[in-house]
């Protein structure tokens, strides 16, 4: 029996976690759940799979959420404050750890995890993307096991020769991230200039949450896997290729030095790479339907077009740049992201206001999780200044 707590238990990834948890009751056990805002959702979660704790950002909302547990006679003790969301990572009760906030939020209880040594179901890309160096580091150090659960990482993992983790990276050429190329892939770039909210949350394939849904529409997202794909697999830039398939069914591929290319296929669906995940190295069911590839009948390809989709090129030069560039990238996208979906800003306007962000940065490398930080804070208080600028 393995104990797991599920950082943003109450998002899409969590949600899909616990439903994969839910089918194999007899292998894992929920240790410790944790959300931001959803609490009546939390709480339903706790008393469903037995939670011992819960934890929440701040003391009003760990108040509300003891009322709404103490109403149906739950069990399961609330905590609150990144602290606590610390302490139910790295818990001596815990085994392994789904990473599923969203953001920045997330690298502080992720990195307990990986200093505790615990095995690592990693969904929180921004994680990597803000602190690669500092997180790898943390990895080796504490011989934790860290699994990728964003769908291409997960893909790329499993096509991946046994040796080349260890090492020895001579028998494969390249990597080719899959992109579906979002809801805007055939838009305009004046199209995209008024572009909805509700229209970059509609992902013609995934349901994921907002915050993602915006990054894969205007492929910012593709571009954070990218540099998440470098650090996972030690690769460079250009190392990296990405590829557009519209059906998502292609989760990624792997090109061999002898001509050869691995691919992962399966549904859209979160709940294949978090099972196989959890039951690494074994298999585990999910309750994913078949992939019915007569039914789908044509898997299609193509370029993505970085000038239609100029985030793609921002964090391609974020990840040449190196050092804290990737952080300020992260960070001023997060800004501009929220901006956009409080309609402060347009669609467009996003990608404006990251690459002015970088523009005036001193790029450095970030000795300390201290310096990622401080480079992470001032990105966002340049962001909040441009955003400001173009309300006016
Ligand atoms: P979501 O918005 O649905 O859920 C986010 C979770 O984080 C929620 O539980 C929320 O309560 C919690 N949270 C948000 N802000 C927080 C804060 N400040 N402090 C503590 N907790 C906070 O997001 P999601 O779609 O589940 O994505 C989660 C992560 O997984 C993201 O990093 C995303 O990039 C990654 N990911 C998601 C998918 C997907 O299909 N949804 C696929 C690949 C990777
Ligand atoms: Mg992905």
């Amino acid at each position: 029996m393995q104990s797991i707590t599920v950082l943003g238990s109450t998002g899409s990834i969590g949600e899909s976690t616990l439903d994969v948890v839910a089918q194999h009751r007899n292998q894992y056990s929920v240790f410790a759940l944790t959300g931001n805002r959803q609490l009546e959702k939390l709480a339903r979660q706790c008393l469903q799979h037995g939670a011992q704790y819960a934890v929440v950002n701040d003391a009003d909302s760990a108040h509300q959420l003891r009322g709404f547990i103490a109403d149906q006679n739950g069990t399961t003790e609330v905590l609150h404050g990144v602290e606590a969301l610390c302490e139910v990572a790295r818990s001596a009760q815990v085994d392994i750890v789904m990473a599923a906030i969203v953001g920045a939020a997330g690298l502080i209880p992720t990195l307990a995890a990986v200093q505790a040594g615990k095995k690592i179901l990693l969904a929180n890309k921004e994680s990597l993307v803000m602190a690669g160096a500092i997180f790898m580091q943390a990895v080796n150090n504490s011989n934790s096991t860290l699994l990728p659960i964003d769908s291409e990482h997960n893909a790329i993992f499993q096509c991946l020769p046994a040796s080349y983790l260890d090492g020895d990276q001579s028998a494969v050429k390249k990597l080719i991230l899959s992109a579906s190329g979002g809801p805007f892939r055939t838009w305009t770039m004046e199209q995209m200039k008024s572009a909805t909210p509700e229209q970059a949350c509609a992902h013609p394939n995934w349901s994921m949450g907002n915050k993602i849904s915006v990054d894969s529409a205007s492929m910012m997202n593709k571009g954070l896997e990218l540099i998440e794909a470098n650090w996972l697999f030690k690769t460079s830039p250009d190392q990296v290729e990405i590829l557009v398939h519209p059906q998502s069914v292609v989760h990624s591929l792997v090109q061999y030095v002898d001509g050869s290319v691995l691919a992962q296929l399966g549904n859209p669906d979160m709940r294949t790479p978090i099972a196989h995940g959890l039951a690494w190295p074994e298999r585990i069911t999910s309750s994913v339907a078949d992939l019915d590839l007569a039914d789908i009948a044509q898997l299609s390809f193509e370029k993505p077009d970085r000038v239609r989709f100029p985030c793609l090129r921002l964090a391609f030069d974020a990840a040449v740049a190196g050092g804290d560039a990737p952080a300020v990238l992260n960070a001023a996208n997060e800004i501009a992201v929220e901006a956009f979906l409080n309609r402060r800003i347009g669609f467009t306007e996003i990608a404006q206001v990251v690459e002015n962000t970088l523009s005036g940065f001193d790029f450095r490398e970030p000795g300390s999780l201290e310096a990622v930080q401080d480079s992470d804070a001032r990105a966002r208080a340049i962001s909040v200044a441009l955003i400001k600028q173009l309300e006016i």
